[in-house]
Parts: C-alpha cells; sequence; structure tokens
C-alpha cells in the first residue's frame, strides 16, 4: 500500500476534507480502518494567496519547494497538490522532486470522458475560470468549456476566498452559486466542475440533476484507489 502525500492548507477547509474523504472512503468499501498512512503539510495560506493576487507564480513555486522536500523525507510514494489552481505551476513543482504527483485536472478530466459531455460548464478561482487549464486539456478530448459572466466569475472568486476558506456558508451565497450553474446548464453545459476545492463544500451533487465533477472528492477518492495499486 503507498503512503499519500498531501501539499495543502489551500485552504486548510478544503484539506481537512481530503483526509476525511481518503479515509472515509476507504471504510466505506471495505469496512475496517486498514487505510493507506498519510502525510499533510499545511502551507502558510496567506502567504499563498498573496503571491496569486499578485500574478507571482515564480514564488508560490519557490514557497512550495521545501513543504514538497519535507514529503519527500516523509517518504511518501507520490503526492495530491490540494487544489485546482495552483495545477497550473505543476511542471515547475515536478522539478524539485522525484516522487510523482497525482493531477486533480487529469483525475476530473478522465471522469468527464466517462460521462461522455460534449460541453461542461466551469466554476473556480478567478484564475482557473480564465485559464488553459481545464479549457486544454478538455478541449483536447473534444470537450467544449463555458464560464460564468465577468460578474459571476468576480463573484465566485471572491466567495471563495472571503467565505468558504472562511467557514461561512451563507444560503444567499449558495443560492447564487447555484443560479449561476443554471445558466451554465441553460448555455448547454452537460455537466459542472466544481474546479475549487473550497466550492464543494457549499455545493453538493443532490442540488443539481446533471453531474456535478467533484474535484475535491474525485481527486481524494483516485489517491486512494492509487495508494491501494
Ligand atoms: N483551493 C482552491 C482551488 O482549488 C484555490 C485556493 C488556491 O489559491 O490555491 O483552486
Amino acid at each position: 500500500m503507498k503512503k499519500i502525500g498531501i501539499l495543502g492548507g489551500m485552504s486548510p477547509e478544503s484539506t481537512a476534507q481530503y483526509y476525511l474523504s481518503i479515509t472515509r472512503e476507504y471504510t466505506k468499501r471495505f469496512s475496517d480502518y486498514s487505510f493507506p498512512e498519510i502525510v499533510i503539510y499545511s502551507v502558510l495560506f496567506q502567504e499563498h494567496i498573496d503571491f496569486i493576487k499578485n500574478d507571482d507564480w515564480d514564488a508560490v513555486a519557490k514557497s512550495l519547494q521545501k513543504p514538497i522536500e519535507c514529503l519527500e523525507n516523509a517518504e511518501v510514494d507520490f503526492i495530491c497538490l490540494a487544489t485546482n489552481t495552483t495545477h497550473f505551476i505543476l511542471d515547475k513543482l515536478k522539478k524539485f522532486t522525484k516522487v510523482p504527483f497525482l493531477s486533480i485536472i487529469e483525475s476530473t478530466v478522465e471522469e468527464i470522458k466517462k460521462e461522455n459531455c460534449s460541453k461542461v460548464g466551469l466554476l473556480g478561482t478567478a484564475f482557473t475560470m480564465k485559464s488553459d487549464l481545464y479549457k486544454k486539456p478538455l478541449m483536447e478530448n473534444e470537450v467544449d468549456v463555458i464560464v460564468p459572466s465577468v460578474k459571476d466569475q468576480e463573484f465566485i472568486h471572491r466567495a471563495i476566498f472571503t467565505e468558504l476558506a472562511n467557514h461561512q456558508f451563507k444560503e444567499s451565497t449558495k443560492k447564487r452559486f447555484l443560479s449561476i450553474i443554471e445558466y451554465l446548464v441553460a448555455q448547454g453545459s452537460e455537466g459542472i466542475i466544481l474546479g475549487c476545492t473550497e466550492i464543494p463544500l457549499i455545493v453538493d451533487a443532490n442540488d443539481m440533476k446533471i453531474p456535478l465533477f467533484n474535484t475535491l472528492k474525485i481527486h481524494s477518492v483516485k489517491a486512494l484507489e492509487f495508494a491501494l495499486n
């Protein structure tokens, strides 16, 4: 059984869910507590946010070098970067270690392919919605990606950092998320990527009739399966 490394704390709210998701999923499947060992490195979240706000991706990469080396020294067999946004610099991070990364983006794209969607809506941080992070791999698989209006993107981004990462779950925010999703469905989305690990904390699969791709759940379950193989 492999030892799982989680590079997390981006935010602590979602990283805590990774831990619970992996361990609970194991016990649900096998009815005992022999889940894999897990090492979590929780990074300096404020510093991380500040670097991203300044679009200083070299500083983000540099700040993650020591945490990655610590996970390597803790003898993890692979690393989950517990956030979508920072996957933008995954190639840079890979240079710091020989330990493989399990990508949240690749894991989610695999699930979308299984559902045979030809068009999906994407929610995430402003960066994730504007970048090619999901668009590129999905377009390569002939899946179109649409995003909310600029105003809604700003709302989502603000809610992630000021409410969800701060353990605030307002009914009004949930309603706005659901109406943004409805808009994306009306534009032809056959599924919605919850492309930020805080969004599943307020929106869940039971809220909609179409598939919601919960990136936190997908990534943590893949981590469990990878650890067991
Ligand atoms: N957890 C968030 C994500 O999945 C964003 C926080 C961060 O900036 O890393 O994209």
